[in-house]
């Protein structure tokens, strides 16, 4: 009897040891990834320069998105031998390829899978464009550009344009002029919708963002410079997540 109980008992205790053992590893793994998960926050905020308001505001959007799968592509407009608008002293796809860098880091923080039409200063047909998109699996197409009125100076603002039939375009459209508007920074003109080619062709929810115009003297310096390109950067980012999550969200009630 007493050589049974000595055995149950070292079992016991082992299976004991075992179980903490696994519980152990567990709260070390979670804790690994917690310090990760910080790590990146600490990383994205520093350097994108961030400040702790908007760094929450992205908290918020990056807790939203879990369990959701969000693949964006996101087009800088023009590039390589097309120079978009612009004169001799800046053109218009360095500023979209810009404001494209900025907004990536804080589409992958907030957990969307995002896909590029352009690296770099590289020359993109409309067509390849297009094309990549309707090959993708991605959900939606996010065109950046700037714009140019040769006729008045005064012109000035944000517009963004969508496929006139898209009834989830133009929700979409509406979704990133309200971010726009909430900063209280951007000069926003509204929603359009213009014959465009990578919105007649592109068969995923597309819209093309019209960020301001080069041609107004005030908006021009402000496209050019740093910090306004960051204002914008974080605000569509919030328009893009909150426009997808919003049309995603199962309707409510009758
Ligand atoms: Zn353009």
């Amino acid at each position: 009897m007493r050589v049974y109980r000595a055995r149950f008992l070292a079992a016991l205790a082992l299976t004991g040891i075992l179980v903490l053992m696994v519980l152990g590893g567990v709260g070390i793994f979670r804790l690994i990834i917690k310090r990760d998960e910080r790590e990146v926050r600490e990383t994205v905020q520093e350097t994108m320069e961030i400040v702790d308001e908007d760094m929450g505001q992205l908290d918020e959007l990056k807790e939203k998105m879990k369990g959701t799968e969000f693949v964006l592509i996101l087009d800088a407009g023009h590039g390589g031998s097309d120079v978009g608008t612009g004169d001799a002293s800046y053109y218009e796809k360095d500023i979209n390829m810009d404001i494209v860098n900025e907004m990536v880091p804080l589409l992958e923080y907030c957990g969307v899978k995002v896909l590029l039409t352009r690296e770099g200063d590289e020359t993109v047909a409309l067509e390849e464009r297009s094309g990549y998109a309707n090959e993708s699996e991605a959900d939606r197409f996010v065109s950046i550009h700037c714009n140019y009125c040769e006729d008045d100076a005064s012109v000035a603002g944000l517009e963004c344009y969508y496929w006139e039939s898209s009834g989830v375009g133009r929700s979409y459209a509406e979704s990133i002029v309200r971010a726009a508007e909430e900063s209280g920074e951007i000069k926003v003109r509204g929603t359009r919708t213009q014959d465009f080619h990578v919105l007649r062709e592109t068969q995923i929810t597309a819209i093309l963002i019209e960020t301001g115009y080069i041609s107004n003297g005030e908006e021009g310096r402000k496209l050019m410079s740093f910090d306004y390109q960051k204002t914008l950067a974080f605000y569509l980012v919030k328009g893009i997540v909150e426009g997808y999550l919003d049309s995603v969200a199962e309707p409510v009630g009758m």
